[in-house]
């Protein structure tokens, strides 16, 4: 199930200023209001959605969410902050499956929709923003994360019910977790306020956990990050999320990933680049070098006599792991010719008796002025 973009249920473009959404919802919200639309049975999920897309793109800071994240930005309770990983804490041990995924709020809305009245006994997705550097991209690691997050409660064993009595079902609402109300010319459907949209009732809650059948608890969980993850990875836990409340069926935790940026590789998909020095000498009469890889280890390339600032060599295989197994990348060596700087005397003697018997090994510097030559006379003429 997929969900549509909320700029495309106004029907408004991306960059449309705050007054053209204002005023886009208004005309949607009026054309499909289901006081007008008796008889067009799909104007109500329409409406509602129209709604839903208001009121995330009428407010700067989730509209800035939404266009980072996409749907995304509004599942999990533990908001954007970055969360110290590491260390174990005293809540339970469990490892867990990893699964990499690409269509991520098609598994988001999934557990959250079709739930009718009940949909608020399932546990909430959780995010969690783990920082990885791009040794560990490349190898991938096992990483154990704390997860401040309720687990189902021991003492009812979920149920939110002292003694694990079973709970019954709601008489305001007769287990449909929502009441409908006329006001005026509108019938209105809002959550239970017996049940809070659960569809049933406990008679004697819990104690350890109010009735909610979930405590707060810190889990440290051992998870599996793949190698080949980049920026923007998103890796979903099943079930790792929440607890639902009394027994309901859990959240997902999805972890999403940021890989920091490195001093000597920078990445473009499976391949590595690595800008290495060579003096100036070197890259005129040729030689090898050596330079590091990701692996740790070291790779000879051999510089061809008169080459360029910027010329690129490959090393093959010496890149990036793709995610799903797809090989593996190539590093690219861009050679950077440096200028020698703060010569000494004999040093300089030695230039300047080079420039003199370079003339002819210039062809760049030649043809730039004799091209300059021929601007200048043309300019005359
Ligand atoms: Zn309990
Ligand atoms: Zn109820």
């Amino acid at each position: 199930m997929s969900k549509r973009d909320y700029y495309d249920v106004l029907g408004v473009s991306k960059g449309a200023s705050a007054d053209e959404i204002k005023k886009a919802y208004r005309g949607k919200a009026k054309e499909l209001h289901p006081d007008r639309n008796k008889d067009n049975p799909d104007a109500e999920a329409l409406f509602k959605d129209v709604n839903e897309a208001y009121e995330v793109l009428k407010d700067a800071e989730k509209k800035a969410a939404y266009d980072r994240f996409g749907h995304a930005a509004f599942e999990g309770g533990m908001g954007g902050g970055q969360r110290p990983g590491g260390g174990f804490g005293s809540g339970d041990f469990s490892s867990a499956f990893s699964d990499v995924f690409e269509d991520l709020f098609g598994d988001f809305m999934g557990g959250q929709r079709g739930g009718g009245g009940r949909r608020a006994a399932r546990g909430s997705d959780l995010r969690y923003n783990l920082r990885v550097t791009l040794e560990e991209a490349f190898s991938g690691l096992q990483k154990t994360i704390n997860v401040p997050t309720a687990v189902a409660c021991s003492a009812c064993e979920g149920t939110g019910a002292e003694g694990g009595v079973e709970p019954t079902t709601c008489p305001t609402c007769s287990g449909m977790g929502k009441v409908r109300a006329q006001q005026g010319f509108f019938t209105v459907e809002r959550t239970c306020p017996t049940c809070s949209g659960l569809g049933q009732i406990i008679k004697n809650p819990c104690k350890s956990c109010r009735g909610q059948g979930r405590v707060e608890k810190d889990r440290a969980l051992s998870v599996n990050i793949p190698a080949g993850v980049e920026t923007g990875t998103r890796i979903r836990l099943a079930g790792e999320g929440e607890a639902g409340m009394r027994g309901g069926p859990p959240g997902d935790l999805y972890i999403f990933v940021e890989v920091a940026k490195h001093d000597l590789f920078e990445r473009d998909g499976v391949n590595l680049y690595c800008r290495v020095p060579v003096s100036m000498a070197k890259a005129a009469l040729g030689g090898a070098i050596e330079v590091p890889t990701i692996d740790g280890g070291r790779g000879r390339v051999q510089v061809p006599a008169g080459s360029q600032s910027g010329r690129q060599m490959r090393l093959r295989s010496k890149g990036m792991p793709a995610l799903r197994g797809g090989g593996i990348g190539d590093m690219f060596i861009e050679l950077a010719v440096e200028t020698p700087v703060n010569l000494t005397s004999k040093q300089k003697e030695l230039l300047r008796e080079f420039d003199e018997l370079s003339e002819d090994n210039n062809p760049e510097t030649k043809s730039f002025f004799s091209s300059v030559k021929s601007f200048w006379d043309g300019m005359k003429g």
